[in-house]
């Protein structure tokens, strides 16, 4: 069994395809709601401290969305004509739709990323401009960890941090799969998960983290960050129509999340593992060691051009993954070990039978 809701699927697209365990639908069904609109909650304010004090801030607010989150956030840091430095791979950047410029009037200063996903910290400097009319104003940094399922090193973390400190720039995390940093970093500091993510988001004077990705919540992201900041946001939110009213149901899924989902991240990046050894050494395949939850496989040399039939292959036999000679297998709640080698299975007969 891989899924219940559809036990022959093994969905290795994202984790974001889970679905709510029956104890999170009973704590969704047992949440005492209000109109939050009128900060009148009591799950959407419960939920909003649990995590504001998990991470260590003043305040938070729940969001719909991780791009929601993030955009109220650049936008509660920045004015129009300011301009944040972030990586050119970065979801905010890329995968955003552009929304703090097309919204914001923030004009994004993107800057390559080194291999294990950082961004140079001579990089950074070089991008922060002077105080001149000729430039917009460098406001804000902003990093995403894991990026591309990588862990970003905590020293690195805390220098990047620093130096925008220094600077007189803001910083903001995109921690999406922040708990999933955590989880990777507790690994090997043999340290506690939970605390490893307020290590982490203590870094930033704002952190967005999303419910809805390996945490296993239907819906939902938290932005936090001081009470101004948080304020600030908050009037971006109802202006992009993120004011929601009886969001109590949706927000007992994130608060099950926290408290039930954190600690089995680590299975996840677990059967990632299992999933990279079981495809070492399958000709035609570059499989990068993964960090976190997520593994990618490279097609490499006469293998590409098999891309489209080994997906279609894979998908025949209700394997789903994304990518074309990019390979991504993201592991989630919904997969277990039985799925993880059933894909790897598939693989391995899909190359042998077609050289
Ligand atoms: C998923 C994700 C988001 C937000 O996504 P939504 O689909 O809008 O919730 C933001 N940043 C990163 C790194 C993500 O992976």
């Amino acid at each position: 069994m891989t899924n219940e809701h559809q036990p022959n699927v093994v969905d290795l697209r994202s984790d974001t395809v889970t679905q709510p365990t029956p104890a999170m639908r009973a704590a969704m069904m047992a949440a005492p709601l209000g109109d939050d609109v009128f900060a009148d909650d009591p799950s959407v304010n419960a939920l909003q401290e649990k995590i504001a004090a998990l991470l260590g801030f003043e305040a938070a607010l729940f969001m719909p969305t991780g791009t929601q989150s993030n955009l109220c956030a650049i936008m509660a840091h920045c004015q129009r004509g300011d301009e944040y430095i972030v990586g050119q791979l970065a979801h905010t950047y890329r995968w955003e739709g552009g929304g703090a410029a097309v919204l914001g009037s923030v004009q994004p200063q993107p800057i390559a990323h080194q291999p294990d996903g950082t961004l140079a910290l001579a990089d950074i400097e070089a991008a922060i401009k002077p105080d001149d009319a000729h430039f917009a104003r460098s406001r804000l940094l902003t990093l995403e960890n894991t990026i591309g399922g990588k862990l970003l090193p905590f020293d690195y973390v805390q220098a990047a941090t620093a130096l925008a400190k220094e600077r007189g720039l803001n910083r903001h995390l995109d921690g999406a799969r922040l708990f999933n940093a955590a989880t990777a970093q507790a690994a090997k500091t043999g340290g506690d998960v939970y605390l490893e993510a307020r290590r982490i988001a203590q870094c930033f004077d704002s952190v967005s983290v999303c419910f809805s990705k390996g945490l296993g919540a239907p819906v939902g992201s938290a932005l936090c960050g001081s009470r101004e900041l948080i304020a600030r946001a908050h009037r971006v939110r109802k202006m992009a129509g993120g004011g929601m009213r009886q969001a109590g149901v949706l927000a007992a899924a994130a608060s099950y999340a926290l408290d039930h989902h954190v600690l089995r991240l680590a299975d996840d990046h677990a059967l990632a593992q299992r999933m990279a050894i079981g495809l070492a050494g399958i000709d035609g395949l570059a499989v990068e060691a993964p960090q976190s939850n997520i593994v990618f496989v490279d097609l490499v040399g006469a293998a590409r051009s098999q891309s489209a039939a080994l997906l279609a292959s894979l998908a025949k036999q209700g394997i789903r993954a994304t990518g074309l000679y990019r390979l991504r297998f993201v592991a989630h709640l919904d997969v277990d070990a039985e799925g993880v080698d059933r894909a790897v299975a598939a693989i391995r007969q899909f190359f042998a039978s077609t050289r």
